[in-house]
């Protein structure tokens, strides 16, 4: 390759588009988002030079924050494994995701793309995600390395966050990404950690990523997140994205540099003068270029080119899409009214602004448009039959959005008293309520934890009418529900889940599924009980993740808070028994791993499936650890009356935390205590071992 064929290659050469170079038969890497389905890459980047592709319609799967509620890696990788088949079948190479940025505020706009706020958790789901796409022979690209965690002022704010908390809970779902999964393609954050871009940062690119955990794919940047070329590139940054005249056009905008956005830094011109100069070594150019290309070779693009033309949303993506939906649904609250029963229920209410709107992902780049969606409302009538009589009223009008038809301009006391009268003459009432891409979306965040447009009010009308109402909620975080909570009989958690949702209410409502989802997120009283209360968003641009390691159910626990739901909780329609915890070592060595089981029994009258959690507290000591931390999970689907054995293995890394002395994880000797659950504040059985020296 000539020095400048080099240089053209750490740059792209359009909106998604790597550098090809013809005269070697290099070929472009093509990319989309991501990571919930394959985004349309024309649309609202209209400033994209694909712009001779025809639209591209697609499966829009759950959220990540859905996926990781179902706490099922296999179906994980199934839904991935569909996303990759479908980048294949519209000729692209790569999908930007998964999402792992740990959920550290309810308020995060883009909560719903990652897995919640455990690194446990969130690897697990990541690394599942990872492989089960690059088995297809497509590039992942796990984001945003590091710490993307609001939205406020995303492009400038600076971070200062420990490094205790960098490793223990912002790293570990990118250090799996490397470690187990081998990933290929690492993207780069907006923000500033700790005073520096993430794009030019040494320790996160090229001391924690690469000589520490060994990655040997390539790094991109976000879109329009670079501010330099020397910099960027010698802290280990190997492909700017976009690029070419999509990125010229795009940054000359007045919103681009309102937004604060940086591109067109490593450019073929700019990138060969700083070696000219000597700023920046050829080896680094080569370097780059080499991940590059391995990872090009890797995932077969020379050899199987994606030429497309393919199919998507076939019956069988179709059906991942509905059972993972499906599977996410937490069912928070239920006096006995849930599973609905068809004879005692011949008419339903079906009130709210999400029940006849689908609300398929939140706002975005992650946001796929789908050939069609399932509303709850379709999903109710079609799981209530023929003989039942659904009736339908909007009772309030979302935020942001007009309505059309008779409903237009009606004052909202006006469609709320509808709303009442409807569920008044009802058997049962199902308000569905939450958020909406508008106002849960990349680029900004959440103005509150509570639900927008009067919908809290509406909910306390319409229990007040009806002793059989509902809720159910489509958002991507945790919303307030304290106003109404003890004055509703259930209330169901849906997430956004993708264009199979209704027919997954449906059938929870009504018992055709039986729900196993569990919060991947606590769910707080009200925002002020969050662990980053006060220290969010930050002044100045600058914020300072003064909780700590305490992030999620860490804060809850060290603070003695009560959540309204823990982490890792959610109900069924049976129950559970389990039995007690064997340890098969009352003591081990450091370094040697130590093995349990328990039995669990389904001890109702319904298959179901439970989602067994572990949870480990440390040993009594000096460091300040959190009161327990999840480190291992097991979903199991049981018959009544069956019952299954469960096993965990703990290794030495569990049972580790990060020593800031010596930079590296420590395995403390003592006696750890080992509690196993239902949730992270319900356990059911426990036990203990010895870590000796
Ligand atoms: C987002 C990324 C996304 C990229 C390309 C950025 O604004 O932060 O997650 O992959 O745009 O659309």
């Amino acid at each position: 390759m000539t020095a400048q064929e080099k240089a053209e290659m750490l740059s792209g050469s359009g909106w998604m588009e790597s550098q090809p170079i013809g005269r070697l038969g290099i070929p472009a890497i093509k990319m989309a988002d991501g990571p919930l389905g394959v985004r349309n890459w024309r649309g609202s980047s209209a400033v994209t030079n694909a712009a001779s592709t025809p639209q591209v319609l697609s499966t829009a799967f759950p959220s990540g924050i859905a996926m990781a509620s179902s706490w099922d890696t296999e179906l994980v990788a199934r839904a991935a494994r569909a996303i990759a088949q479908e980048v294949k079948a519209l000729g692209r190479d790569m999908i930007l995701g998964p999402t792992v940025n740990i959920n550290r505020v309810p308020l995060w706009g883009r909560n719903f793309e990652g897995y919640g706020e455990d690194p446990y958790l969130t690897a697990r789901m990541g690394v599942a995600y990872i492989k089960a796409v690059q088995a297809e022979g497509v590039i992942p690209s796990v984001k945003h390395f590091a710490a993307n965690n609001e939205e406020f002022e995303r492009h400038r704010i600076d971070e200062t966050i420990s490094e205790r908390a960098l490793n223990e809970i912002y790293f570990p779902a990118f250090k799996a990404a490397v470690e187990e999964a081998g990933v290929w393609v690492v993207m780069s954050a907006y923000n500033k950690v700790n005073g520096q871009w993430c794009a030019e940062n040494p320790f996160l690119l090229t001391d924690t990523l690469r000589k520490r955990w060994g990655f040997r794919g390539f790094v991109i940047s976000d879109w329009g997140s670079t501010y330099s070329t020397d910099a960027t590139i010698n802290a280990g940054m190997n492909l700017e994205m976009p690029g070419g005249e999509p990125m010229r056009n795009w940054l000359r905008r007045a919103q681009t540099q309102r937004d604060g956005n940086g591109a067109g830094w490593l450019t073929a011109d700019k990138v060969e003068a700083a070696v000219a100069a000597g700023r920046v070594s050829e080896a680094a150019v080569d370097d780059s270029v080499r991940r590059i290309l391995r990872v090009m070779f890797t995932a077969g693009l020379f050899d199987h080119p994606h030429s497309g033309g393919g199919e998507v949303d076939t019956p069988e993506q179709r059906e991942i899409a509905r059972t993972a939906a499906s599977e996410g649904i937490v069912l928070l609250k239920n006096t006995g009214v849930l599973p609905l029963r068809a004879a005692a229920t011949r008419t339903i209410a079906v009130i709210g602004p999400n029940a006849a709107v689908a609300r398929t992902g939140g706002g975005g780049s992650s946001l796929v448009r789908p050939k069609y969606a399932v509303t709850a409302l379709d999903g109710i009538k079609e799981a209530a039959g023929p003989h039942a009589d659904v009736v339908y009223a909007l009772g309030a009008v979302m935020e942001g959005e007009l309505t059309e038809g008779k409903d237009a301009a009606k004052p909202a006391a006006e469609l709320r008293d509808e709303a009442v009268a409807v569920a008044r003459g009802s058997d049962a009432a199902i308000v569905v309520v939450g958020n909406a891409p508008k106002l849960e979306g990349e680029g900004f965040d959440r103005k509150s934890m509570d639900l927008p447009a009067g919908q809290d009010e509406l909910i306390e009308a319409i229990a007040a009418a009806n002793p059989h109402t509902i809720v159910v909620v489509m958002a991507g975080a945790p919303v307030t529900m304290t106003k109404w909570i003890d004055k509703v009989a259930a209330v169901v958690f849906a997430w956004y889940a993708g264009q199979e949702a209704g027919h997954a209410i449906g059938d929870v409502l009504y018992g055709v599924v039986n729900p196993s989802g569990k919060l991947p997120v606590t769910f707080p009283k009200a925002f002020a009980d969050s662990p980053a209360y006060g220290h969010y968003p930050g002044e100045n641009l600058h914020v300072d993740y003064a909780e700590g390691i305490y992030v999620g159910y860490r804060g809850f626990d060290k603070k003695g808070v009560e959540p309204l739901f823990p982490f890792g909780y959610g109900l069924s329609y049976t129950t559970f028994a389990y039995g007690p915890l064997k340890i098969d070592a009352n003591a081990v060595k450091v370094g040697q791993p130590v093995s349990m089981s328990l039995s669990v029994r389904n001890s109702g009258r319904r298959a179901g499936a439970e989602v067994v959690q572990l949870y480990l507290a440390p040993p009594p000591s000096g460091v300040d650890r959190p009161a327990k931390e999840l480190k291992g999970f097991a979903r199991v689907t049981l018959e009544p009356g069956q019952a299954k054995t469960v096993s965990f293995t703990l290794d030495q890394a569990a049972m580790s935390y990060y020593d800031t002395g010596v930079h590296d994880w420590v395995a403390e000797p003592g006696r750890f205590t080992v509690l196993v659950g239902a949730s992270s504040r319900d356990i059911r059985a426990r036990g203990s071992f010895d870590l000796a020296q």
